[in-house]
């Protein structure tokens, strides 16, 4: 069988290559880290850094295919990777969802409604941005943020210039504060012939900027929910995607708003695992070896718990119940760390 290449060794690593070991397949992971979550279940993992031009080629030469499980892989290593391997999914992608502006603009372009945004590189450029979009706004880094870090909320212009302080010389985008319902994502896939499979929206809770839950069905209309298949297939067709993405958006009276996208199977797609026949990581898998997808239907209704640092301590009462228990595997309890998540079935779909 093919070996697929995967950049990163986390839990999505891990999830992805247990999938694939299920269709038969390798996976050999690249990672910089010691020990990563996917250790224990790949084929192969080589410890180097994105800088090491020899470890990157041997990764390639040994693998068919690579993808990847976060987004903000060095530039250098890709433009190395994709002239020796197939990159999926490709580096139009990446390069969209690795900086926000470039993000918020392809989406506009395509569209799609986002949050009203700017471009902000100075005190000037932020004294401007505010006049236009107002406040409340929140000053995001372009690059690197995740998990609601590298952010500012700016709840009065007088605030701007702390705001911009938070964001150590980073460049910034401003965004106006969107009034949401709720937030939900919606996980959708494409392989290389052009077929789009996606799953049930999820309905998804952020506690201190990181998500804590996602539950299916989401509370949406059925014109809601065909807005976000057709809305994510735009976004899919349009980057010629390859692979499992997930879309954030924000419901609103006046419709659908895209947050952001991101080029990779997605923690608010968790309850896929026991929600649906194909979950996220096999149709993941499916698309970048150029399987058939699974149609992406759901048989249940899911609520999807993640556990972050301490949460660990409810796995023995969950243990106890019929809940599904997925842990990472990690050693040390952090703070903020997603060590595991647990998938309560709530009802037949
Ligand atoms: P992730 O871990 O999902 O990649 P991130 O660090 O990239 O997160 P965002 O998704 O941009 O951050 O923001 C985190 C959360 O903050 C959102 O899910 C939403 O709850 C809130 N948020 C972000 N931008 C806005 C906005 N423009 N208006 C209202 N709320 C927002
Ligand atoms: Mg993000
Ligand atoms: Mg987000």
């Amino acid at each position: 069988g093919a070996t697929i290449g995967i950049l990163g060794g986390g839990q999505l690593g891990r999830m992805l290559s247990i999938a694939a070991s299920r269709l038969g397949l390798k996976t050999h992971i690249f990672e910089p880290g010691a020990n990563p979550p996917a250790m224990d279940v790949a084929h192969t993992v080589t410890t180097a850094g994105y800088d090491d031009q020899d470890a990157l080629t041997a990764f390639a030469n040994a693998v068919d295919v690579i993808t990847y499980e976060f987004e903000n892989i060095p530039t250098s290593a890709l433009d190395l990777l994709e002239t020796l391997k197939p990159l999926h999914p490709g580096r139009q992608a990446l390069a969209t969802s690795q900086d926000r502006l470039v993000e918020k603009t392809f989406l506009r372009d395509l569209g799609l409604q986002t949050a009203p945004f700017a471009n902000v590189e100075n005190a000037d450029d932020l004294a401007e941005a505010i006049k236009t979009i107002g406040t409340p706004a929140i000053l995001k880094t372009r690059t690197m943020g995740y998990d609601g870090k590298g952010q500012a909320r700016i709840m009065t212009p007088d605030q701007a210039d702390s705001a911009l302080a938070d964001m150590a010389g980073a460049a910034a985008i401003l965004e106006g504060f969107v009034d949401f319902k709720i937030e939900i994502s919606i996980i959708a896939a494409r392989n290389p012939d052009g077929a789009v499979a996606c799953y049930d929206p999820g309905e998804n809770v952020h506690v201190d900027g990181i998500l804590s839950t996602t539950t299916v069905p989401a509370t949406l209309t059925p014109s809601q929910r065909t807005d976000a298949v057709l809305l994510a297939a735009r976004i899919l067709n349009a980057l010629d995607y390859v692979g499992v993405m997930g879309v954030e958006l924000f419901v609103t009276p006046q419709g659908l708003i895209v947050n952001e996208i991101a080029p990779r199977v997605h923690n608010s797609g968790h309850w896929t695992q026991n929600g649906c026949v194909i979950d996220q990581f096999e149709q993941h898998i499916r698309a970048v070896a150029g399987w058939p997808l699974g149609d992406g239907s759901r048989h249940s209704n899911v609520v999807m718990e993640n556990l972050i640092g301490d949460d660990m301590d409810r796995v023995p009462e969950a243990a106890k119940t019929n809940a599904a228990i997925h842990l990472y595997g990690k050693a040390d309890v952090k703070a903020g760390r997603k060590m595991g998540h647990i998938n309560r079935i709530t009802g037949n779909a």
